[in-house]
């Protein structure tokens, strides 16, 4: 693929790593990788799960006052917050990761060395994407540098499962950014720019219930009528391109005591997914559609009007894309082609970055690289070698987009 990364980018990101207090802040990022590794450390021990990161959350604000930041605090969510004030005339920069795991309690989160590696449930997703951040503070302030805009650092809640990126988004609701940088994974080369949405539903049939002999021919079966839904919605074709996806994952009704019974009741639920926010929600209605006619048919077949469908949402996060040639993604591309590797551009995505695109905030999540490093296994594993590199892109990104007091303007128009 040829890419141009337009000259104005180009020359910002060169005229920043001309500044001796720039390189100096990239080698403090290289000498600092025992301190945050020691930091990720730290945190991994402290459990996690989404809707328990309290404890991760009060040792997290302790880290962002221990390292200066102002105005640290929790907010009414959970989430994590602190500031390092810009000089002004600058862009605000959100840079985030989240706190939670997808680790239920009582998984040993003891991380263990081996060689070059360090193996233990959530240490890359996200504990690394909650130090990255620590060690640009560390880098900004040995160097002394003073941005334009403030940097905003927030460690997030309910990223993963059916948190859906909520505390993300309740932060987003709260306040106000120029441009968001999230962190989630391990290695520099990838760059994340677009957003896949989702929605999670689960759909309940209910009917009267009765013996499977004696009611039979009284009443409708409300399992009847879901495994009609479940049958018009597997012949559902949806396109290749925008990516779009739905799967029927769940399928529940009965029990080994009524195993002779018609059942009051029955429930699936779905997971639908679109590059395109319109796809999916005109995917959304076609089941919907699917759930009324099921019931219709299953009403006729017995000429007995009683199945009624309610249905619920779990979760829905939007989808939306950028321009891949908009400054943000621009300057990921230049800041990681200057690292030394070659930029991956990703297709969609599922980050806490969907939230601000959502929002139209220039937004990305950098280290969502090639690295395969068991994310969400018990055998998930940090790649030590060269781990700084993420640090340097992450700080790299955050002044190109804040602006350096004295020196460049934000690229943000
Ligand atoms: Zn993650």
């Amino acid at each position: 693929m040829s890419y141009q990364v337009s000259s104005n980018i180009q020359e910002t990101l060169d005229k920043l790593l001309a500044l001796p207090q720039v390189q100096k802040a990239l080698e403090f990022a290289q000498q600092d990788a025992d301190q945050t590794l020691e930091n990720q450390i730290e945190l991994c021990k402290i459990e996690a799960p989404t809707f328990h990161e309290e404890k991760k959350a009060a040792r997290y604000a302790e880290m962002y006052k221990e390292l200066g930041l102002e105005n640290v605090h929790i907010d009414r969510h959970g989430n994590v917050e602190g500031l390092r004030p810009g000089k002004g005339g600058g862009k605000k920069v959100l840079m985030e990761g989240h706190m939670d795991t997808v680790f239920p309690i009582g998984t040993n989160p003891q991380p263990r060395k081996e060689g070059t590696r360090v193996y233990a449930p959530g240490i890359v997703d996200d504990t690394r994407g909650m130090v990255v951040p620590l060690s640009v503070i560390r880098a900004l302030d040995a160097a002394g540098i003073q941005t334009k805009g403030d940097l905003v650092f927030v460690g997030t809640v309910e990223e993963e499962g059916i948190g859906s990126f909520g505390g993300m988004l309740k932060w987003l609701d709260d306040n106000q950014v120029d441009a968001s940088i999230s962190i989630d994974g391990p290695s520099a080369e990838g760059i994340v720019y677009e957003a896949t949405g989702h929605m999670t539903c689960e759909a309940t049939f209910h009917g009267i219930g009765g013996h499977a002999h004696g009611a039979f021919g009284k009443v409708a079966n409300p399992l009847n009528a879901a495994a009609r839904a479940v049958a018009k919605i597997a012949e559902f074709q949806v396109p290749e391109d925008p990516k779009t996806s739905f799967c029927v994952s769940n399928f529940h009704a009965g029990n080994d005591a009524g195993i002779h019974a018609i059942v009051p009741e029955a429930t699936i639920k779905f997971n639908l997914r679109s590059d395109s926010q319109q796809v999916l929600e005109d995917l959304y209605q076609r089941i919907l559609n699917a759930l009324q006619e099921a019931c219709d048919e299953e009403t006729a077949r017995w000429g007995k009007d009683t199945i009624t469908v309610t249905h619920k949402r779990y979760c829905n996060v939007p989808a939306g894309t950028q321009d891949v040639h908009s400054p943000i993604v621009e300057a990921t591309y230049a800041i990681i082609e200057k690292l030394g590797y070659e930029p991956q551009f990703f297709h969609g995505g599922s980050t806490n970055c969907n939230m601000a695109i959502g929002k139209n905030i220039p937004a990305v999540c950098l280290g969502m690289g090639g690295v395969d490093c068991g994310a969400h296994t018990l055998q998930e594993f940090f790649e030590t070698t060269d781990a700084y590199k993420g640090v340097q892109q992450a700080l790299l990104l955050a002044l190109l987009l804040a602006g350096v007091d004295g020196v460049t303007d934000s690229i943000l128009a």
